[in-house]
């Protein structure tokens, strides 16, 4: 039997929603390019109820009881005196979404001398150190493509949102206002923009194919470049880097795995490259961006606008820059967690445990390290320098994407 460590965020203020704003959510039967949905052998949970707090549990706490398992269910993280930290020791497996990630460290790793598995409910595992975990041999695995088309409805929104610059038409009516001048004086249309793309996985494909019909001129950069035929078909531009990408665009979308190359990429050196008035929109990771370098460009306009939904660290301090910097249309960590996201990776978070407990392989699209070294989506999503047998598994990630 095995001692699991939920880590969730905590349940809303006013407490678990009785009742939802609807009643279903669409069911959706495959991803895109046919790739499957979570297949678990049963749910102890109705789709689109909150899943993602501690009350909502990912839906497990009963069936993983049931199975004799030990079951603790926190949002206390933080500290040495976190819940979190005191439970860690005799964990056997850990649970936490980026939304509300538990930051396994070198440190902590060390300490939780029984940890095996580690699930990121959800997709992104920079919060465990992949390095440590290998070093271990410990198996990390997220529930890709759960939240892919979440992130990237989120990203068209942001985009829409800071070139129309609607938070300050929003702000002017709710505040009674009707000064039309002041509400559009930043406002301009997408229509003809040109926009870059940077790192063009499943998220990122999914923005160029909803960002298409808007009538934009669309490039990108990725360490692996798309095939002829999906150029062709979006007009795609691709540059060999993000250095060449960013030199002729008015919009950037970031959707890279945070690792040691994309770290502090976007820093002022970057950004003075870009055209003045660009705007940026990073659902990704905060860290692929230097914090400071981003407040210095809205304030001296060479960035006309900065959006996106992950911070560094989470959650943000209340005194975060980016909660007030000017033209920023952030938000929470919210873009992969809609209703509809939780859904899906409470029951690929499922899926994984059934198939650890019955000592059958987790599908290789949900591996990211696995006995020592990545795997599956993480040889080509996290793994360092791309190799012949990372290109082999970036055919079988386009294959099955
Ligand atoms: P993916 O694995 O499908 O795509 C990642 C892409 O990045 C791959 O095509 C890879 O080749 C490319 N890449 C990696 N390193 C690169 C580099 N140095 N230069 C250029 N390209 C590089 O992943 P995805 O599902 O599209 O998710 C992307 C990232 O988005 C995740 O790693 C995660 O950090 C983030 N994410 C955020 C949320 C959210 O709620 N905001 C949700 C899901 C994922």
């Amino acid at each position: 039997m095995s001692k699991i460590l939920i880590v969730l965020y905590p349940d809303p203020v006013t407490g678990y929603p009785p009742e939802y704003a609807r009643d279903t959510i669409p069911s959706i039967n495959d991803y895109p390019g046919g790739a499957t949905l979570p297949s678990p052998q049963a749910l102890d949970f109705t789709p689109g109820e909150l899943l993602g707090c501690v009350s909502g549990g990912l839906g497990l706490r009963d069936w993983l009881e049931s199975e004799g398992h030990t079951v603790v269910v926190t949002s206390d993280k933080e500290g040495p005196d976190s819940v979190f930290e005191r439970e860690l020791p005799d964990a056997d497996i850990v649970i936490s979404q980026p939304f509300w990630p538990a930051y396994l460290t070198p440190e902590r790793i060390e300490k939780a001398r029984n940890l095996k598995l580690v699930v990121t409910a959800g997709i992104g595992s920079d919060h465990t150190d992949l390095d440590a975990a290998n070093a271990r041999g410990i198996t990390v695995a997220e529930v890709t493509y759960s939240n892919s088309i979440s992130v990237a409805e989120h990203t068209v929104m942001q985009v829409l949102v800071l070139v129309r610059d609607f938070v300050k038409q929003h702000e002017i009516s709710a505040a009674g206002g009707w000064n039309i001048a002041d509400a559009v004086e930043r406002s301009y249309d997408l229509e003809g923009m040109r926009v870059g793309v940077f790192a063009a996985g499943r998220i990122g494909r999914a923005v160029i194919e909803r960002l298409a019909p808007f009538g934009v001129h669309l490039s990108y950069t990725d360490r692996f470049r798309l095939s002829e035929d999906y150029e062709r078909k979006y007009n795609l531009t691709y540059h060999d880097s993000i250095e060449s990408l960013v030199q002729n665009i008015d919009v950037l979308t970031v959707h890279a795995p945070l690792t040691a190359e994309t770290r502090g990429l976007l820093n002022t050196e970057l950004l003075n490259t870009m055209p003045r008035g660009a705007y940026i929109v990073n659902p990704a990771r905060a860290a692929i961006a230097d914090r400071d370098a981003i407040v210095q460009a809205l304030e001296s306009g060479q960035l006309a606008g900065y959006a996106g939904d992950v911070w560094d660290p989470q959650p943000a301090p209340v005194d975060h820059p980016w909660r007030t910097m000017p033209h920023n249309a952030m938000t929470p960590h919210t873009s992969g967690t809609s209703l509809s996201g939780q859904a899906r990776y409470a029951a690929g978070t499922r899926e994984i445990l059934e198939d650890w407990f019955a000592g059958n392989d987790i599908r290789p699209e949900y591996l990211i390290v696995e006995g020592g070294s990545y795997k599956g989506v993480g040889a080509t999503s996290y793994a360092k320098v791309p190799t012949k047998a990372d290109e082999g598994q970036a055919e079988l990630s386009q294959a099955t994407s």
